[in-house]
């Protein structure tokens, strides 16, 4: 009897061993002023960097041999016109499905406008907008980089799941209805700060992949420097502390929720460097490690919009919001052509790492709602759901969110060229999604 668990403990060992991991980065700083995203308030191209930004890839290779990758950028969203196009490329130099491939875009309010993302932003001039498309190109090719040099360095490993915790997000829906964001301490948020570890057979660091549910948004739109806001400040410092390993962040479901207090360079590095330390301390605790097979399953669904007509734009053309008036020339124009948009495609993943983690990936910015719920229907397993992954089309609102109306729900909207808010079936469609992907990796909702 008793070797025989000694057997089982020692295939269970080799199991593990038998994975392989790799890392890569490719610099993704813009080599000239571009317009940075995330604020309208903008009225010029970025003056020099502050920090670099980067993507980075982490390649794992389970233990029958399919291979998945895991792409985080310090970008402020990523559209599906861009991760198809690279997606696309992977599968054919690479044969890696897409359903194991994940974008996740750090959402950082001090990185380059990136083509196919907040399309109403601003009043482009024609030669802002070449440097944006030019920017694209270059980034296209600069992940798919990252993701080949990733599959490059694949090299046995052990992977291990543990999780900490950063106070520096609020949830910063306070008044309902109204687009002004003020800190609710008593709405809804999560705290968590997922870490998968990823070390060499004999136990030296290669690198740390950890999430956080809050806005990239330390610092406003009246800082003009490249950077990654606090997220940026999190993988610099967790580097510097563990020379030669990789820290990827990957945001997580943190549409609705701030850092708080905001607008300070020192706050962002601040909040990094809380972040980075929970992090360590993740790496230096008691960890769960993950073996076996990767199951993956990826999506599409969509999400349908609040019935609109052309009357409502026409009005909007008058409106003295600059942003307003451009998404009603868009809406009307697709009108004209007798193509109006009435849903958007909306991609829904899951990765499940033997029976020990299950990662969830949802398109857009999605609000907390979703990472909540989806915790309370999976427990059982280590979750880590993230959003603004795979394509960044708009906000992802709860029907809760919806109701009450304001930035997320409605507001919001404007600034990514979309028609308006979602109907209420948003949540329900978002959800059927999530359980489609968790039944193929062989995860059901416990019962309520
Ligand atoms: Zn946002």
């Amino acid at each position: 009897m008793k070797s025989l668990l000694l057997v089982v403990a020692m295939a269970a060992q080799m199991d593990a061993a038998t994975m392989k991991a790799g890392f890569a980065r490719v610099n993704i700083t813009p080599k000239s002023p571009i317009y940075l995203s995330g604020y309208a308030a903008r009225t010029k191209p970025s003056e020099g960097v502050l920090q670099p930004i980067w993507a980075k890839a982490l390649a794992i290779q389970d233990t029958k041999g399919a291979k998945t990758v895991i792409v985080t950028t310090d970008l402020i969203g990523l559209s599906r016109m861009v991760t198809d196009m690279v997606a696309a490329r992977v599968a054919k130099e690479f044969s890696i499905d897409r359903s194991r491939l994940v974008f996740n875009a750090s959402h950082t309010h001090s990185g380059p406008m990136v083509g196919g993302n907040l399309q109403a932003l601003f009043d482009l001039k024609p030669e802002d907008e070449k440097v944006i498309d030019a920017y694209t190109k270059v980034l296209t090719e600069n992940l798919y980089q990252a993701v080949s040099a990733a599959l490059s360095d694949l090299a046995p490993a052990v992977l291990s799941v543990g999780h900490g915790s950063a106070d520096f997000g609020f949830n910063r829906r306070m008044n309902k209805g109204s687009a002004t964001h003020i800190d609710n301490p008593k709405g809804p948020m999560d705290k968590d700060v997922p870490v998968i570890r990823v070390t060499t057979p004999d136990g030296k660091l290669r690198g740390v992949l950890f999430g956080y549910a809050c806005h990239n948004t330390t610092l406003g739109g009246d800082l003009y420097q490249v950077n990654g806001d606090y997220a940026g400040f999190a993988q610099s410092e967790f580097e510097s502390a563990h020379p030669g390993a990789t820290a990827m962040f990957m945001i997580l479901c943190g549409a609705d929720q701030n850092p708080n207090p905001r607008g300070k360079v020192e706050q962002a590095m601040q909040y990094g460097k809380q972040l980075a330390d929970a992090v360590s301390k993740v790496i230096d605790g008691k960890m769960d490690s993950i073996a076996g097979p990767v199951q993956a399953a990826y999506n599409v669904t969509q999400l349908t919009f609040k019935a609109h007509d052309r009357e409502l734009y026409e009005k909007d053309l008058k409106d003295k919001l600059r942003a307003k008036v451009r998404r009603a020339e868009l809406m009307l124009k697709l009108y004209d052509e007798r193509r109006p948009i009435r849903s958007t495609p909306y991609p829904v993943q899951a990765l499940r790492f033997g029976k020990v983690l299950t990662m969830v990936t949802l398109g857009g910015e999605v609000v907390v709602d979703y990472d909540l719920r989806i915790k309370k229907e999976f427990p059982g397993e280590h979750i880590i759901v993230a959003g603004y992954s795979n394509d960044v089309m708009c906000y992802i609102p709860s029907v809760r969110v919806l109701k009450e109306g304001g930035y997320e729900a409605v507001d919001s909207m404007i600034y990514y060229g979309q028609p308006g808010p979602f109907d209420e079936n948003v949540e329900e469609t978002v959800m059927n999604g999530v359980y489609g992907v968790m039944k193929r990796v062989g995860r059901k909702p416990a019962k309520q």
